[in-house]
């Protein structure tokens, strides 16, 4: 379960299938291309996995799990939230200050107090964070790889087409040109919204964030909070070019009449993106919120 939560962000096959058809289009270019069997069972696998995963229920069966722990009274340490809430009279404050903390895999509330070294999830058993550690440091040094990937993949060609009429790299922004000028506006516009505009939109995001988040800003933490999570849910369709280079690069191999090999750009665009979802991973929201809780807290101190 703990390794199912984890592994949630990477799941692509929405990407994978729109990559495929762009990368149809693009081949309808060289050569006749028909659907197999195969793209309707990959269809069929994409509807049946995403349908699957939504209907999930993660919490239930947490829950259920729980209620099973209780019953073997193995859950000393978990709280139940509600509860604690109301006879603490803390209600609309952070964890933080009421020294609790939720589980990032299993969600359940527990205690969570400074003094316990390592504190652990008792139903989950996955360590317990207040805060994501060392958040801004790792989100920092992230976004400064992402940068400086950012010009590689975009300077250096990400196709190399060998045809009978010579070799030709492509750039992104050139196999941008190339979609425009056939006609094909929709995939241009696909190719550099994902590619360009969203990965650029992505650092400069995740780099104000983390600046308010340094900076202890109140302002907005609602819309900033709300910049993160769409940062978190467009972070995964800039994979697009990827897949649709990686299935150029096996499909089109004839010989010596034409053939497209991944280029040096390719990696560095592949890496920009990952480590942008890392950075996304690594910064913790909550750093928005801490600095309206402080002042809160000296509000209520002074009345
Ligand atoms: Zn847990």
């Amino acid at each position: 379960m703990r390794l199912l939560s984890k592994l949630n962000h990477w799941l692509m096959f929405d990407v994978f299938m729109l990559a495929l058809i762009v990368a149809v289009v693009k081949l309808s270019g060289l050569a006749d291309v028909s659907p197999g069997i195969g793209l309707w069972a990959f269809l069929a696998l994409m509807f049946a996995s995403i349908s699957s995963i939504a209907s999930y229920d993660t919490h239930g069966v947490w829950d259920r799990y729980s209620s099973v722990l209780a019953r073997q009274q193995l859950s000393p340490g978990a709280v139940k939230g509600g509860d604690r809430l109301a006879e603490s009279g803390a209600m609309g404050r952070t964890g933080l200050t009421r020294h609790s903390a939720t589980c990032n895999t299993c969600g359940l509330l527990s205690d969570c107090h400074p003094s316990v070294e390592s504190p652990v999830c008792p139903r989950c058993d996955d360590t317990l964070h207040p805060r994501k550690v060392d958040s801004l440091n790792r989100t920092w040094a992230l976004l400064i790889a992402g940068y400086v990937l950012f010009i590689p993949a975009n300077l250096l060609p990400i196709t190399i087409t060998t045809s009978l009429f010579g070799t030709q790299p492509d750039t992104i922004m050139s196999g941008v040109a190339y979609f425009w000028h056939e006609g094909a506006y929709d995939l241009a516009i696909i190719i550099f919204t994902a590619s360009i505009f969203v990965p650029l939109l992505k650092l400069l995001s995740l780099t104000f964030l983390a600046w308010s988040a340094q900076r202890r800003m109140t302002w907005e933490s609602q819309q900033r909070t709300r910049l993160y999570r769409l940062v978190e849910f467009v972070g995964k369709w800039s994979m697009l070019d990827i897949f649709v280079v990686a299935m150029l690069a096996r499909l089109v191999q004839f010989s010596s009449l034409a053939s497209i090999e991944a280029g040096p750009g390719a990696l560095a665009f592949a890496a920009v993106v990952v480590v942008t979802m890392f950075a996304a991973m690594a910064f913790d929201p909550r750093l928005l919120w801490d600095p309206l809780e402080k002042n809160n807290c000296s509000g209520e101190n002074r009345d």
